[in-house]
Order: C-alpha cells, then sequence, then structure tokens
C-alpha cells in the first residue's frame, strides 16, 4: 500500500499567528518608571518586590516590552526609585518658605495657635485638648474661586458656571428671571454669589471690547488656550488669582496678602526632582507634571501671560515670580482650590486631623484622633494607602523632603527585616521561601518530576532570548509527520 505523507500543524501555533507579529520594543526611561509608579499605586505590597519579581510583573504587565534585569535595576536606580544611600538623594523642602506669616481670623481658629518651626514656615497647634471627630475649623471659601481648566471650555460655552465651573442643571428661564446670564457673552452662573464673585474680572478677561490697561481680553483667551493645550492648570490658577489682585478693588489687596503668607518654591526646583511623570502616577497635570525636556514650556506660558497682563512685568512680575507662584500653587492647592488656614498644615503618613469639603465651597477639619495641647496638628499630603516607597517618592517629589515620620520609619525597618530574613533563608530550595511562592517564576515546576508523571503543563519561555515565536505550551515540535493511507 502507498503511503503518502503529509505535514500538519498541531499545537497552538496558528492561532497565535497575530500575536507572533507583535514587535517587541525596548522602553524608554519614562515609560519603565512609569509602568513600576503604576504597578506600586495599583498593588502596594508589589513594592517589597525584589528586582527579579518586580520584573516578571512588569514583563507580565507590558508582555512586548524588551527588558533585562540589570536594565531595570539601572534604570530605577538613575531615577531615585532604587537607592541606597538616601542622604545623595535631591531635596528643597529647606527652599519652601512664605513671606510673612499668616494672619488667621481669631474667632475661626480658636482651637489652634499659630507657632514659627523654622525661619518662614509656620505651623498650626493645638491650643487646647481636641477630642476625637471634633471639628477644629471651618474655612468658608477658599482664597479666591479657580475654575478647573477641564471646565473652561463648557464654562464659556454657558454650560457650567463660569466662577466655579459647576455644571449646569437650572432651566434657562431659571437663569434668566435670577440674572445669571452675561448681557455680553454666553456666559452663565450657577448662583448670584458667583456672578458678584466673578464681576471684578469676568468683562475684562471674556471681552474683547472691554477697555483696560491692565488687561488684554484677547491675550487672556490665548493663555487659556495655551494652559488647555499643555494641560497645565497652575499656571492657569496663577492667572485667575492674579486677574482678581489687580482687579478687585475690594479684595485684591487681601488676596494678594493672604497668598503671599503660604509656602513657596520655584516650580523649577520641583521639576528638578521629578524624573517620572506618568500616567495615573504621583506628579500628574494638576500637580504640576512637566518633565525637565518640557522646560521651555514655561517659557512659552510666561510670555502669554504678559500679553493677557500687559503690566505683569512692571509691576516686578517677571518669569521668577510666574514660576515661585506656579510652585506655590501646586503645593498648596487641594483638589485645585487653595484653603489658606489647612495650607499651613504639615504632612504626617499617620495625621492627627482629617478634612471634608462641606457644602459647595467650603473645607472642615476634624480631630482623627484624641490630640493634646500643644501637640502640632498634622495632615497628610499623600494618599495614605500607599506603600511607604510611594508616599517618600510623592513627598520628595511634590513637597521636596524625604519622609522620616514614624510610620516611615516603622515600616522601613519592617522591610529591612523581611528582607534579611528572605535573604538568609533563599538559600537552599527556592520553592520553600515563602515570599517567592508569589511569583510566577520562583512557582516553576520541577520539570524531571512533572515529565515522571506524564502531566502537560504550561512552560515559561525567557523574555530576553530573542525567540521568534512564544508558545502558550510545548509538548512536542509543532510540526510533526503523519501517515496517511491511500
Ligand atoms: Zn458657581
Ligand atoms: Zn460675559
Ligand atoms: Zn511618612
Amino acid at each position: 500500500m502507498p503511503v503518502k505523507l503529509e505535514q500538519l500543524h498541531l499545537n497552538d501555533a496558528e492561532e497565535e499567528t497575530n500575536d507572533l507579529k507583535e514587535p517587541k520594543i525596548v522602553p524608554s526611561d519614562k515609560q519603565i518608571c512609569d509602568g513600576v509608579v503604576l504597578l506600586w499605586r495599583q498593588e502596594p505590597a508589589s513594592e517589597d518586590l525584589g528586582p527579579a519579581d518586580l520584573l516578571t510583573r512588569i514583563i507580565s504587565r507590558n508582555p512586548q516590552w524588551e527588558l533585562s534585569r540589570e536594565d531595570l535595576e539601572q534604570v530605577l536606580s538613575g531615577h531615585n526609585l532604587l537607592f541606597t544611600d538616601e542622604s545623595k538623594l535631591f531635596t528643597y523642602a529647606d527652599e519652601v518658605m512664605s513671606r510673612h506669616p499668616p494672619k488667621p481670623n481669631p474667632k475661626v481658629v480658636d482651637k489652634m495657635e499659630l507657632r514659627e518651626i523654622r525661619s518662614g514656615r509656620w505651623s498650626f497647634f493645638a491650643a487646647k485638648d481636641l477630642r476625637r471627630d471634633e471639628i477644629i475649623f471651618y474655612e468658608h471659601e477658599p482664597l479666591t474661586p479657580i475654575l478647573p481648566l477641564d471646565k473652561a471650555s463648557l464654562a464659556s460655552k454657558g454650560r457650567s458656571c463660569s466662577l466655579c465651573g459647576q455644571l449646569l442643571t437650572q432651566s434657562s428661564q431659571f437663569t434668566l428671571k435670577n440674572l445669571l446670564d452675561c448681557q455680553a457673552c454666553s456666559a452663565v452662573w450657577c448662583s448670584k454669589h458667583c456672578k458678584r464673585l466673578d464681576a471684578s474680572t469676568h468683562g475684562f478677561l471674556k471681552h474683547p471690547t472691554s477697555k483696560s490697561k491692565l488687561v488684554s481680553a484677547s491675550g487672556w483667551m490665548r493663555f487659556e488656550e495655551l494652559c488647555k493645550e499643555h494641560g497645565l492648570q497652575a499656571p492657569y490658577a496663577i492667572g485667575i488669582v492674579y486677574a482678581r489682585i489687580i482687579l478687585n478693588r475690594q479684595d485684591g489687596a487681601h488676596i494678594q496678602e493672604e497668598l503671599e503668607s503660604l509656602a513657596e518654591v520655584s516650580q523649577l526646583l520641583r521639576t528638578k526632582a521629578a524624573d517620572s511623570t506618568n500616567v495615573g502616577g504621583l506628579f500628574d497635570k494638576t500637580t504640576g507634571a512637566v518633565n525637565s525636556e518640557e522646560g521651555p514650556v514655561w517659557n512659552e506660558l510666561f510670555k502669554s501671560f504678559c500679553t493677557a497682563f500687559p503690566q505683569a512685568q512692571e509691576q516686578g512680575f517677571d518669569m521668577d515670580t510666574f514660576l515661585k507662584n506656579v510652585g506655590k500653587y501646586n503645593i498648596n492647592q487641594l483638589d485645585g482650590q487653595i484653603f489658606t488656614m489647612y495650607s499651613h498644615l504639615n504632612h504626617k503618613c499617620e495625621p492627627n486631623v482629617r478634612y471634608e469639603f462641606e457644602g459647595k465651597t467650603g473645607l472642615r477639619l476634624f480631630a482623627r484622633k484624641d490630640i493634646k495641647k500643644g501637640e502640632e496638628l498634622f495632615t497628610t499630603y499623600v494618599n495614605p494607602l500607599h506603600g511607604v516607597t510611594l508616599r517618600r517618592r510623592e513627598l520628595l517629589v511634590n513637597y521636596g523632603f524625604l519622609c522620616r515620620c514614624s510610620r516611615c520609619q516603622k515600616e522601613l525597618k519592617s522591610r529591612q527585616e523581611a528582607h534579611t530574613k528572605q535573604l538568609a533563608q533563599e538559600e537552599p530550595d527556592q520553592l520553600t521561601a515563602p515570599r517567592r511562592k508569589s511569583s510566577i517564576k520562583a512557582s516553576r515546576p520541577d520539570l524531571s518530576e512533572l515529565l515522571k508523571n506524564g502531566q502537560e503543563f504550561d512552560l515559561e519561555i525567557p523574555e530576553n532570548l530573542r525567540l521568534e515565536r512564544r508558545r502558550k505550551s510545548v509538548r512536542f515540535d509543532d510540526r510533526v509527520m503523519v501517515a496517511l493511507e491511500e
């Protein structure tokens, strides 16, 4: 009987064809840092992974990346995400200071007292024993309402409040009846209160026909566009605050005085401490993310700012002031607004106070635990659910200091201990080391044992072998010769 031989494909080689075509890419430093930071944000426990396990996790999230353990370690060390000597890290907290102490209304802050903790820095202390959940103070309104940049387009179309940005749900009849619309443009306000607060600046910034030596409406609109283009809230906020200072005869001087009492630092120093701006990362657009290559953006924005406010430079508002104000806004803003009293609270990763937004514009501060008279009040600048590495990095980049609070010390110490223990345990059999069990690499099966039992199993293909194809499973060669009967 003649036998015809035919070659057949087995296994899953065929269905993977599309997958195979996906080319490997060498990620940039920024992509690597952002990937690691994102993992730490989403899974705080992943901060404890050693470099090998970290690489496995990063590759499983970014399968197309071509990245070796050495490269990963080098990039992370180069960007201060992995370091052995803390003292070499760049900090700028010593440069953060206020021009003069704040002058809080004694009626509002009767439970706290202000003390200078070092030259140019003030902080609040409990003026009496405070019980847990007790209200400490209430700030009715921020320094001056700042329109969120992402509401600017809706506001100019009359779909959100021109001052506070709140989306408008009111009927046009209600708007007209209450005179909440602008006679000269499409702006609308959510309340009489917002319209009144916006009265000093709205026309000068939004009506090209308005006459003022201090403001050019067309220049302002270009500045607004530029801020939108770069997605930068901070310079936009600075522009709004500056406009209120120079145009609002009633409140301008007060706004300026309060603003000067806030801690200030040049955005350039903050940019120097940041080397990874990231997707969902810690130094995002609202907190002033501009990576070092984007330095010229500030020149462009300042030039545009000067077109909007033609006399700014003459009045002493130069590039340095601009950058200091951008830095000031970024370190003091809370949800985009500046609450002057809240701004003077210092940080601890285990705070003794907490805040709640109250009504449309207010902020209330509560004791988070019992506080003794004379104790300093601490809020938290970062998400307390994050792991210690991420918290400290965020504080370092955004606020310029390495946190050495008791919680950080405790967590760093226990990590150090776990690490030492892990090293001691790792030697004879990696499979039994409990810390490594979670990793795919560590749970790699004993092949000879499995082959003996005739089981099918998934085999991990090392990523750095530059294989032309990846296989989900391996049984035998995927091309076999079969004999077909004629
Ligand atoms: Zn409003
Ligand atoms: Zn108008
Ligand atoms: Zn801390």
